[in-house]
């Protein structure tokens, strides 16, 4: 600047008939480059002295003042949970404005995290009826009108959910049925509990919601007396929405008193004690619990992941029924529904009795208690025997198709981590425009789990865009900040993403996601979603956000230069990492688009127009 200044007053004074020739005082120096010497470092004594400092308080001041206007936008305001767009850091909103990368949580962040039970198998019988977002963007990939398929399903499921409702109350005036609560929408299971189908089947529909009622974690909280109603409590909202479906077919779960539970079974009231609970956690991937029944007889009923189910089922049994449920579990996934598995065992007094000992033993632990409750409850959630599956819908959040859209349209790449199975994750993308029919998806799996494997595939899929992977092509890259055409989209598992965030492959695996419109990384864990940033924050060298809403975002939200943080149901952890929180996805836009674009202008404007009023003023 002072340079500048000093070649600029050389300039014009030795060019001569100017306007200045009329002014009063003359040359300093004596001549033009002497003059333009002189102003040099004039420049500096002015600008050193007086720029620095007040620069960097006006650019605070201008900070704050747009945190302040981020936290009062009331298009950013989310009504449902009184809950305005926060920003926890203020002086990074002109950040906001020159974002390039979006890496996205799915459940309860595209999702609302309001889990609603659709649909069931029990017995080798699916039941259940529901038109999910994954389903229209399936129909949508098939090039079937989503809005007229949309509105025939809405129609034929009103219709049956009012015979449904007509029917459990001809069974039992069930008081705690409550016509707005029920989401799960099957005629023929309420048909089928009354026999229609035979008396097993009837036994085992009957069964199957028992198990449910009596195999969580769930507290029962009563919202009023009349009409009766009761709420439930629970760790993950999927426990809480099974109960509440148990609850809607006549099986309501009344009380936890000390010794267990107490069940309204169409009507009669019946306690049940409840031995044990193996509780959930995120690598035993189930729960159990160990039930004695009003006969005497006691039953482990165990619930979780399909696979983990189906590896711990008695061999060589069941066969027929193993093979319809995965089959509709796998429908159900396709869906883009959460399948759980429900399973039980039948114990004997002197089994249990030993293995309860065990259990003691290893609850009294001193050292490595943990272990080794997980190893007597191994132990036991052996030998299972199927009893069916469960299908939990949750829905996208209003406006994050748009949003998505919107963002792309920026030229912003949304990137998607999410810890669903592939197929739920495609027909999710679907549905939420990240992905659609004119794309060729790659799907990147690593069947063998060897780094070679794994770099022969990357070579392939470099080919498809003429590319080898060599640093000049990485180092173009880097430079080219244009979105990439919308010819192609990856999903990668997490198995093979294990493979690829390896040094040795890292930059390559970088190169072939930047060439693609859209990423899905499917089946990840909390650090690699936190490494898939660091990936594209260091190797492209462009600014990145993260927006997430559970404890397991909170490393990528920290990762990234801007992190957004869900105030869902959740807990708040996402949220107190954040740079900003807001309550809705479809607030970003906004978030990005307006207040990030405007804070960039104004501040850069803001700038150049301190300099200028410093030269005025100074020279
Ligand atoms: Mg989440």
């Amino acid at each position: 600047m002072c340079l500048a200044s000093g070649i600029v007053q050389g300039l014009t004074w030795a060019k001569g008939h100017e306007s200045l020739d009329y002014f009063e005082f003359g040359s300093i120096g004596g001549s033009p480059p002497i003059d333009g010497i002189v102003t040099f470092w004039t420049a500096v004594i002015l600008f050193q002295n007086l720029v620095p400092i007040s620069l960097y308080i006006s650019i605070e001041i201008v900070k704050l003042a747009q945190a302040f206007f981020i936290y009062s936008d009331v298009d950013m305001y989310y009504a449902h949970i009184d809950y305005p767009c926060t920003p926890k850091s203020w002086n990074i909103s002109d950040d906001l404005g020159q974002i390039e990368y979006i890496f996205s949580d799915k459940t309860g962040t595209l999702t609302q995290n309001v889990m609603e039970f659709k649909k069931c198998t029990i017995n080798g019988i699916p039941y259940g009826e529901a038109y999910t977002e994954a389903q229209a963007g399936m129909d949508k990939r098939a090039g079937v009108d989503v809005e007229v398929e949309g509105a025939r399903a809405r129609a034929q499921i009103a219709k049956d959910r009012v015979s449904m409702l007509r029917e459990l109350r001809e069974i039992h005036k069930n008081p705690y049925l409550d016509n707005d609560q029920l989401t799960f929408v099957s005629s023929e299971f309420v048909a089928d509990l009354r026999g229609a189908a035979g008396e097993e089947q009837a036994k085992a529909n009957s069964h199957f919601m028992l198990a449910l009622a009596l195999c969580h974690t769930v507290l029962p909280d009563r919202l009023s007396e009349d009409p009766p109603r009761i709420d439930f409590k629970a760790q993950s909202p999927d426990e809480a929405a099974l109960v509440a479906t148990a609850r809607d077919c006549g099986f309501t779960l009344l009380e936890c008193t000390s010794k267990g539970v107490r069940l309204s079974i169409q009507g009669t009231e019946v306690d049940f004690e409840v031995l044990n609970t193996l509780e959930f956690n995120s690598s035993r991937k189930r729960m159990s619990a160990i039930i004695r029944m009003p006969d005497g007889k006691i039953i482990l009923f165990c619930k979780g992941a399909d696979s983990i189910i189906y590896s711990r089922l008695a061999p060589g049994q069941q066969a027929e029924l193993r093979a319809s449920t995965a089959e509709h579990l796998e429908i159900f996934a396709r869906e883009g529904l959460r399948t759980l598995c429900i399973a039980q065992k039948e114990l004997t007094e002197e089994e249990y009795r030993v293995w309860n000992r065990e259990h003691e033993i290893a609850a009294a632990a001193v050292h490595g208690r943990e272990e080794k409750l997980e190893e007597v409850a191994d132990a036991m959630e052996r030998e299972l025997t199927l009893l069916g599956g469960t299908a939990i819908e949750d829905r996208l959040q209003d406006g994050v198709p748009d949003t998505i859209a919107l963002l792309a349209e920026a030229g912003i790449k949304l990137w998607v981590l999410t810890g669903d199975k592939v197929e739920t994750a495609i027909n999710i993308g679907f549905s939420c425009n990240l992905l659609d029919n004119g794309m060729d998806l790659i799907l990147v799996k690593v069947d063998d789990d060897s780094m070679e494997t794994a770099a022969r595939m990357l070579d392939e899929y470099l080919q498809i865009f003429n590319l080898h992977g060599t640093p000049e092509e990485l180092e173009a890259a880097r430079k080219d900040h244009n979105p990439p055409a919308p010819t192609h989209a990856l999903v990668i598992d997490g198995e093979a993403l294990k493979l690829f965030l390896d040094e040795e492959l890292r930059m390559k695996f970088l190169l072939l996601c930047k060439q693609c419109k859209a990423v899905l990384c499917c089946r990840v864990s909390p650090s690699q979603k936190a490494s898939v940033v660091q990936m594209v924050k260091k190797g492209l060298d462009v600014m990145t956000l993260s927006i997430g809403d559970g404890a397991n975002d909170v490393a990528m939200i920290q990762e990234a230069d801007v992190g957004v943080g869900l105030a869902g149901v959740e807990g708040r952890a996402a949220v107190m990492s954040s740079d900003y929180a807001i309550g809705q996805f479809r607030f970003l836009g906004r978030l990005v688009l307006v207040h990030g674009r405007w804070s960039y202008h104004r501040l850069a404007e803001m700038v150049a127009n301190f300099f200028y009023k410093v030269c005025v003023i100074f020279s």
